[in-house]
């Protein structure tokens, strides 16, 4: 059976959700084969070995974490070359993005980014992609060279599945390339204990209608109550009531949750280009003829403050 190369991202050695995705879809093409960078490779072994990575190619060095992405795409190119695989998969963050496209130039082979499914097809993988604004749906395949497919978070529940998760070290070395951006400094973003706004299975937003910094806690109230991420619109973040980096849409993040919650967000093309390809999406709205409603799958004409704080204690009792 071909194997499929998968990108590992971890932290330390714990395995993020995206790539137990990427596994699960991985199986539909053949036999995942993880690469492991970095740190914990035995650790991340483990929970690899459960979602079917058949092996974890492991390769540590200083350089994956003392100079940007090449260094990475040195050591995929390195497993490429070890494992002829049919495909190579990466999760679609900003990073994940620039490993590929970086691997398909190399590999001179056609890249795919950001698909939402990917299935097997008879001339190679099949990706969907979610585009213009959700508004069209396009199917492409790889016409050239190996495939390199980036998928984005959420794009499949991960499914456990068995397989040796055997660890093989991978030998790499660098060239000067490599080393041509090195990482001058580091600061540790202060954290809200909330789950990664792109990676969410469960996105709370809040919008202009929730009317100033102070009354956003009633927003993560919700969304720590469902264990979300809070996200914003950018009329929100450009009042300074929530920082940039929680901004969702067209030029904030692109969030695909299984499901997403708008509150007095009136759902601009903008807003809706970054959480239109949510699974399931709810709105509270004061106003029924918001543009949201035209997206929702459960909406509420009311008033946030009114309806956020009962669904909140509504959780908080179901959950018991
Ligand atoms: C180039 C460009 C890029 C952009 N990029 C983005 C982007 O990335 N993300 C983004 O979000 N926007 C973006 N925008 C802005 C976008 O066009 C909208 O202006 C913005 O999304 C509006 O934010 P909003 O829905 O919070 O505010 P509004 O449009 O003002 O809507 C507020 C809503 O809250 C409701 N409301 C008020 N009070 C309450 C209450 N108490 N309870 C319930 N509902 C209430 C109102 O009925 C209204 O529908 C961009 C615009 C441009 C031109």
């Amino acid at each position: 059976m071909a194997e499929v190369l998968i990108y590992v991202d971890h932290v330390d050695g714990a395995v993020r959700k995206p790539t137990l995705e990427l596994l699960t879809l991985a199986r539909r093409l053949g036999e995942p084969v993880a690469v492991h960078l970095g740190p914990g490779a035995q650790e991340a072994a483990k929970v690899l070995g459960e979602y079917g990575a058949t092996r974890v190619l492991a390769a540590d060095a200083p350089e994956f974490a003392d100079y940007l992405v090449v260094p990475k795409v040195a050591a995929l190119k390195a497993a490429y070359d070890a494992v002829s695989p049919a495909a190579v998969l990466v999760p679609s963050s900003g990073e994940g993005k620039e490993i590929a496209a970086r691997l398909a130039v190399r590999l001179e082979s056609g890249l795919i980014t950001d698909a939402v499914d990917v299935e097997p097809g008879e001339d190679g993988p099949v990706a969907t992609q979610s585009v213009f604004a959700a508004a069209y749906t396009t199917r492409s395949r790889i016409t050239r060279g190996t495939p390199v497919i980036t998928v984005k978070p959420n794009s499949a529940a991960p499914e456990a599945a068995s397989a040796a998760g055997t660890v093989e070290e991978l030998e790499v070395s660098f060239d000067d390339a490599a080393r041509g951006t090195k990482v001058t400094s580091r600061t540790e973003r202060e954290s809200t204990g909330r789950p990664e706004l792109t990676e969410a299975a469960i996105v709370v937003s809040g919008g202009r209608g929730v009317n100033g910094a102070e009354n956003f806690p009633v927003i993560e109230a919700l969304a720590d109550s469902l264990g979300a991420a809070v996200g914003a619109s950018r009329a929100a973040v450009d009042a300074g009531w929530y920082p940039h980096s929680n901004q969702v849409g067209q030029t904030g993040k692109s969030v695909s949750p299984q499901l997403y919650i708008a509150a007095g967000i009136s759902g601009a093309i903008q807003h809706r280009a970054g959480m239109q390809t949510s699974k399931t999406i709810v709105a509270v709205n004061k106003d029924s003829e918001a543009p949201i409603f035209d997206l929702v799958d459960y909406g509420v004409v009311g008033d946030l403050f009114n309806v956020l704080p009962q669904l909140t204690e509504e959780v908080k009792t179901r959950k018991g």
